[in-house]
């Protein structure tokens, strides 16, 4: 049972009502350092949900990790099941502010893992083994890549029973429909029938505020979707639009890019929405949209090559202006004045 009077992590046990931590050993790095992969445990009084939060998958995804510091610092009164929260999973990467483990790989590719394998693949092990295992949902935090930039959004497995529900209750703008890629951890997930969502928001390397304010109370909000907390009344107030699918629209061109449209934005078929220009000469090539939707990725790139991915654009059954209006209230209701995205005003200096 996941949810018995005493839950053990790493030969150390936890009773109901109790929270602490555990420090898993994973291994030595080049210096001697021991390297550890921190747990931390929050035991609700009443036995129910085991969510696991993790963050910093990719190292250099800090997003993710100041969100699970916020839920780490708070209060669970009147907690029923458990909350395990990693706030950094692949500390070996944290150190080298970058996505890549010290052996260049990338950890979100190697789950499951293997206790006698590499380095990431004895971490993705640990973490199976003594985290996901041991849960009953999950919620994995992550920004954009490098060069990149993601609205706030959630990514769901349509096949595994509760994903959806999880997603919902999680109330970003916008839920996509994850594509299954070998080795990440939701695909472990999925293998174990384990229901999760993950959260991607803002680029990397940067702790941003609305990303961040976003993520916490989406994950409290999953809570309480899972009866974990009390409901609030307020809870209803954030609809997600469901998005089946995506493309990237690359450059048809290399040179100076410039963007017209911000993240949030509703984009149609055939609209211009950015700009290539050659450095040496006078040639301009259009940015075209492909498929109209809702843009949730950009790169923040300013120089591009030919086939550089620009804009990640999302279809959803609404229409897009219907999401790009949602997404504009969501952003109101939730954050405060201060850290209110630009959604509005679009960064379209022409
Ligand atoms: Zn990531």
């Amino acid at each position: 049972m996941k949810n018995g009077a005493v839950l053990t992590i790493g030969g150390k046990s936890f009773r109901r009502g109790e929270r602490g931590h555990v420090d898993l050993p994973v291994g030595r790095l080049v210096s001697h350092a021991e390297l550890n992969l921190r747990v931390h445990v929050i035991r609700g009084r009443r036995p129910g949900p085991v969510l696991f939060v993790t963050a910093g998958v990719h190292g250099d995804e800090l997003n993710g990790i100041e969100i699970a510091r916020r839920l780490v610092r708070r209060n669970y009164r009147g907690l029923t099941g458990d909350l395990l929260i990693v706030p950094v999973v692949n500390v070996a990467s944290f150190l080298l502010r970058s996505r890549y483990l010290p052996d260049r790989r990338d950890l979100n590719r190697l789950f499951p893992g293997n206790a006698d394998g590499s380095f990431g693949s004895r971490i993705a092990r640990i973490l199976m083994d003594e985290v996901v295992k041991k849960a009953t949902h999950g919620v994995d935090l992550h920004t954009a890549a490098a060069g990149r930039i993601n609205l706030p959004q959630t990514r769901l497995a349509d096949r595994i029973e509760g994903s959806r529900e999880m997603a919902k209750a999680f109330g970003a703008p916008v839920m996509l429909k994850a594509g299954n890629r070998e080795g990440s951890l939701r695909a472990a997930c999925e293998k174990i029938g384990l229901p999760y969502v993950i959260f991607e928001a803002g680029e990397a390397l940067r702790i941003e505020l609305p990303a961040v304010t976003f993520g916490e109370r989406g994950v409290r909000r999953v809570m309480r979707g899972l009866g974990m907390l009390p409901k609030k009344s307020k809870d209803q107030d954030h609809p997600s639009a469901y998005c089946l699918g995506s493309n990237w629209i690359r450059a048809s061109a290399g040179g100076l890019f410039r963007s017209f449209v911000p993240l949030g934005k509703a984009v149609e078929e055939g609209q211009v929405v950015g700009m290539i220009g050659d450095p040496f000469g006078k040639v301009e090539t259009e940015v075209v949209v492909d498929r109209a939707g809702i843009v949730i990725g950009r790169t923040t790139a300013s120089l591009v090559d030919e086939g550089d991915a620009l804009f990640h654009v999302a279809q959803s059954k609404a229409s897009p202006e219907r999401v790009e209006e949602g997404i504009i209230r969501s952003a109101e209701k939730v954050l405060p004045e201060m850290e209110r995205p630009p959604y509005r005003d679009s960064h379209a200096a022409k």
